[in-house]
């Protein structure tokens, strides 16, 4: 049996959050890791998606705050916007039993005025990409000297995008005696030897898959011909029982193509591609994670670090040239309790892609009992197709326009003719917008509620986004 939070020595304030977020254990690679972060030294950790490891970071990180001190004490570096929005997310979450804890997210793609204020204004924890803290580092906006421990959060990742110059300008400005943590999913000879080049004498730890207490993830492939790829997905898609799946695809065009395919035969689907600017892909991904689109189709790149909760389907429409593209993957599935099942359509048995992963997991992947697929694509599409349950409306205002979740919820539900509570799913406010999902039907009427209606005595636009 592991041991619990408490017996880890972490402050009662902490064990208390991790309590009420149902995590009853910590996972192995935080049971491994937390001891020695605490005590103050160098950590690099190895364990797959899913296994926890951002709280393996994150619950020492806020032990080890002085919050007196409104100065800058924690960075953590992770490769895309998305995973240093979550991160953020995380760090907020745990760290909420500690009154007056600060922390910014410092990522590209917006300005940086608002970051640089915040940074002004004084910040314990900050969380972002590599590319805009090296800027904010070198305009002088951020001040590194009282700085004390850095993460490098899936530091494969950042590697295989490029990051690796910036990374290194970062930490050569950062104070030479800091903690620094490592956590990656695979451990490359390039891990090894920025492991070298930035830590001291680091503590190794890795939760090998066979003793993670991380979910069962069904794994299968399917076998089609390149040119009956498409029919091949329909009928994984018709038969395989999901509320929300992942499709991935080597290439844009293939996700443009499928996207397309699906659309026009009526099936929720959405695309997440590098081609998308970021409000978009920030508005695909809050639809998808409130059930506004079922199918979301994404290449590797922009669907990094997407933490999506009950994904219960992720299809290989292409496999990945690289097997650890594949684990990452598949990662995204079952997460935390829930099981998944992934599968991949391959060329024929003697598809090496199929091979190299099994070769990299140990495991072989089992061909998927439903075979090829039987009648026409037309018919398959047409069993999928219908609307999502639920329908996103963006709203014009966010938390600097002083907009709460429970705001929106009055404005929905206040008065004759509103809302129920249970018509209102997910809602997400951010600083300048919200989004919130309802059921698909009652869309309109409620965004004509908020379009006709006052949140905090101001007006905001209600649009409704995707179909
Ligand atoms: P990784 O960074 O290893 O991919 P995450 O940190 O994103 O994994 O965690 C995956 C999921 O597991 C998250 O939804 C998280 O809330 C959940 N989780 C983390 N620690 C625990 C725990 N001790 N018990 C249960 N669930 C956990
Ligand atoms: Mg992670």
């Amino acid at each position: 049996m592991s041991p619990s939070f408490h017996e880890l020595q972490l402050r009662p304030a902490l064990v208390k959050v991790a309590g009420e977020l149902g995590y009853e254990r910590p996972t192995r690679i935080q049971t491994l890791a937390i001891p020695p972060l605490l005590a103050g030294r160098d950590v690099i950790g190895k364990s797959k998606t899913g296994s926890g490891k951002t709280a393996a970071f994150v619950l020492p990180m806020l032990q080890g705050l002085d919050l007196e001190r409104r100065e800058l004490q924690a960075l953590v570096l992770c490769p895309t916007r998305e995973l240093a929005a979550q991160v953020r997310g995380e760090v907020r979450t745990l760290g909420r039993g500690l009154p007056g804890l600060v922390t910014a997210e410092l990522v590209g793609g917006q300005p940086a005025r608002g970051q640089r204020e915040s940074l002004a204004r004084g910040v314990h924890v900050a969380v972002g990409t590599p590319g805009r803290i090296m800027d904010l580092l070198g305009t002088g906006s951020m001040e590194p000297s009282t700085l004390r421990i850095l993460v490098l959060d899936e530091a494969d990742r950042m590697l295989d995008m490029g990051f690796g110059p910036d990374v290194a300008r970062v930490v050569r400005s950062l104070p030479a005696d800091r903690q620094t943590a490592l956590f990656s999913a695979t451990l490359p000879e390039e891990i090894e030897a920025i492991s070298q080049a930035y830590q001291l004498d680091p503590v190794r730890v890795s939760a090998a898959s066979r003793d993670a207490p991380g979910p069962a993830i069904e794994q299968w492939k399917v076998f089609t011909p390149p040119n009956e790829r498409f029919g091949a997905l329909a009928h994984v898609l018709a038969g395989t029982p999901h509320a929300s799946a992942i499709v991935f695809c080597n290439y844009k065009a293939s996700v443009l193509e499928v996207t397309q395919r699906l659309q026009s035969a009526d099936v929720s689907a959405d695309r997440l591609d590098g081609g998308l600017d970021q409000f978009h892909r920030d508005q695909v991904l809050s639809r998808f994670r409130a059930g506004s689109v079922r199918i979301l189709v994404a290449t590797d790149v922009a669907g990094r670090g997407i933490d999506v909760e009950g994904l219960d389907l992720v299809v290989n429409y292409e496999l990945p040239q690289q097997p650890e593209v594949y684990v990452h993957r598949i990662g995204r599935t079952g997460r935390a309790d829930a099981s998944g099942v992934a599968i991949s359509l391959a060329v024929g048995p003697a598809d090496a892609r199929v091979a190299g992963v099994e070769e990299l997991t140990g495991a072989p992947i089992m061909e998927h009992p439903m075979g090829a697929p039987k009648g026409p694509t037309a018919g398959l599409l047409r069993a999928l197709a219908g609307p999502p349950p639920m329908r996103s409306i963006l709203i014009s205002g966010g938390r600097k326009d002083k907009v709460r979740p429970g705001d929106i919820v009055g404005a929905l539900t206040g008065d004759a003719g509103g809302l129920a509570g249970g018509d209102i799913g997910k809602i997400e406010v951010q600083d300048r917008l919200s989004y919130v999902a309802v059921r698909h039907h009652l869309a309109s009427l409620a965004a004509d509620r908020i379009n006709a209606g006052r949140i905090k005595r101001k007006r905001f636009r209600a649009t409704l986004v995707g179909r």
